[in-house]
C-alpha cells in the first residue's frame, strides 16, 4: 500500500536528545533525533523525521512549519533565558524572566510548580498579573515551557496559531 502524502496532521515532536529514533515512513528507515508524531485518518499513526515531515501537503506543511517553529522557539527559550531569584511580600520564593516587556514568574520546585504571568506592553507602567496555575509532575525546565507556551499563546493574535499553542500545552501537561 502507498503511503498517502497528504491528509497528515503534524500532533507533536519529541526531542530524543540523540538519534536514537526511527522513521517509519515507507522506505525510510532512517535514525532520528526529532520524532514528529503525525496522524492520518485512513493510516493511523506515524513517527517521522524532520526531512519526510517535508512531504506532507502544502497546508499542512505550513501549519507544521509553524508548530516546529513554535517548538523550536520554546525549546531555546526554556533553555537559554536568564532566570533570576524573587520573593514575594509574604515571603514566597520565586523566579522570573523577561520576555519583552512581560515577566514569567515560577513558583515551587521539582515537582511541584506553579506559573504567574505578568503583562505589560511598551510604555505602560503596571503589570496585568494573570492567574496562578498549577503544574504538577514535572520538571523545572518543563515548567519554563509550559509557562512560556502560555504567554505566547496570550500574545498571539492569529487563531491558528493559538489553537497550536493550546495544542502544544495540553500535549506537554498530559503526556507522561
Ligand atoms: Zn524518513
Amino acid at each position: 500500500m502507498i503511503e498517502p502524502d497528504s491528509g497528515w496532521t503534524l500532533l507533536s515532536i519529541d526531542d530524543l536528545g540523540s538519534r536514537t529514533g526511527t522513521c517509519e515512513r515507507r522506505g525510510c528507515g532512517t535514525d532520528i533525533q526529532y520524532e514528529h508524531l503525525t496522524y492520518h485518518p485512513k493510516r493511523g499513526y506515524m513517527v517521522v523525521g524532520s526531512t519526510c515531515i517535508q512531504h506532507l501537503t502544502k497546508k499542512d506543511r505550513m501549519l507544521s512549519a509553524n508548530l516546529i517553529k513554535i517548538y523550536r522557539n520554546v525549546s531555546a527559550f526554556a533553555h537559554q533565558s536568564t532566570w533570576e531569584k524573587g520573593i514575594t511580600k509574604k515571603r514566597k520564593p520565586y523566579i522570573y524572566a523577561t520576555y519583552n516587556h512581560h515577566k514569567i514568574r515560577i513558583y515551587g520546585q521539582e515537582p511541584y510548580h506553579a506559573f504567574q504571568l505578568h503583562l505589560k506592553n511598551k510604555g505602560e507602567r503596571r503589570y496585568t498579573f494573570g492567574e496562578i496555575y498549577q503544574i504538577k509532575n514535572r520538571s523545572t525546565l518543563e515548567a519554563k515551557e509550559l509557562a512560556y507556551i502560555a504567554l505566547k499563546g496570550v500574545l498571539s493574535t492569529d487563531t491558528e496559531e493559538q489553537d497550536q499553542l493550546r495544542n502544544l500545552y495540553r500535549e506537554l501537561i498530559t503526556s507522561p
